[in-house]
């Protein structure tokens, strides 16, 4: 199974601090996610394939038309915060309050429920497992936030699986499809997004795909938009994750979709047995608070 996702935000909405004047920061750089947005369609159509957008509230209410469209083609509309604010680094109360202005802002374009949800930057981990309730609370049903191996900003690394799973925290059930991760040299990596998507060479990830039962996928707009600026007050190791390679991306994009058949995260769930999926127990977690 070979599930395709985009996380949809704009160039400059990478996980850095969240100074109190950010709606006036990001109100000054230039809109570039019309760039990547037309590039995705244009795949999706060529190639007659589904996937699921995890978007922002923020966009939502930026560009609506995108979340119209998004709709309107039949993909699936799903949450990914409303600002982009890492779940572990907000409050039961604050993260709450975010997922629903994003829940509220999808839902008021598409007038359908949103039923699929990744955090930004996969930022559940085991300190704040209590997120899971709070999406059952707001109606969530498929997660996409767990990223089971060591990350910058996020990542679970014990999580027992690299494949969906039933997760069961305090009495309630959410189903997740954690980002697909492979082990090479003894360390795990995504290849199917992010920094290593751009890094290693179209041959190689088809290999993996090709040897793996599950393969989860995550792109940005801005993936596939390689004259972006570089954002200010960076790392050397978070430009080079950054922005290395961007040029070759939308080229390894097309390869893979004409290669393998993917598709989105509705159709997956409907095709998978839940009932023989592992399920994954966090309740141990639930003092972290
Ligand atoms: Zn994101």
């Amino acid at each position: 199974m070979r599930i395709l996702t985009f996380d949809i935000e704009d160039w400059f909405h990478i996980i850095q601090k969240y100074p109190d004047d950010i709606l006036d920061r990001w109100g000054n750089y230039e809109v570039r996610i019309h760039n990547g947005m037309d590039r995705i369609f244009k795949i999706l159509d060529e190639k007659d394939i589904r996937a699921t957008f995890f978007i922002l509230g923020y966009i939502a209410r930026k560009h609506p038309e995108i979340v119209k469209r998004i709709h309107d083609l039949g993909y699936e509309v799903a949450a990914h915060s409303d600002m982009h604010k890492p779940a572990y680094r907000q409050g039961r109360e604050e993260y709450k309050q975010d997922l629903t202005a994003c829940i509220n802002s999808l839902e008021n374009i598409t007038g359908e429920k949103v039923l699929s949800y990744r955090a930004p930057g996969f930022s559940i981990k085991k300190q704040n497992v209590w997120a899971f309730e709070v999406l059952n609370e707001l109606g969530i049903k498929n997660d996409a936030s767990i990223f089971p191996a060591i990350r910058d900003h996020g990542g679970f690394d014990d999580f027992a699986e690299s494949r969906p799973a039933i997760i069961k925290y305090n009495g309630i059930y959410i189903k997740e499809f954690p980002m697909s991760v492979n082990s090479f040299f003894g360390k795990k990596f995504a290849v199917t997004g992010g920094g290593y998507f751009r890094f290693f060479p179209y041959r190689f990830m088809r290999k993996t795909i090709q040897n793996a039962d599950y393969t989860m996928t995550y792109f940005h707009p801005r993936d596939f938009d390689p004259k972006q600026p570089m954002m200010n007050g960076l790392s050397l190791e978070r430009k080079f994750k950054s922005y290395y390679n961007l040029s070759k991306s939308y080229t390894k994009l097309n390869q893979m979709v004409y290669d393998f058949n993917f598709i989105d995260m509705r159709e997956a769930n409907s095709l998978i047995d839940w009932d023989s999926a592992p399920v994954v127990d966090l309740s141990h977690y639930s003092d972290n608070k």
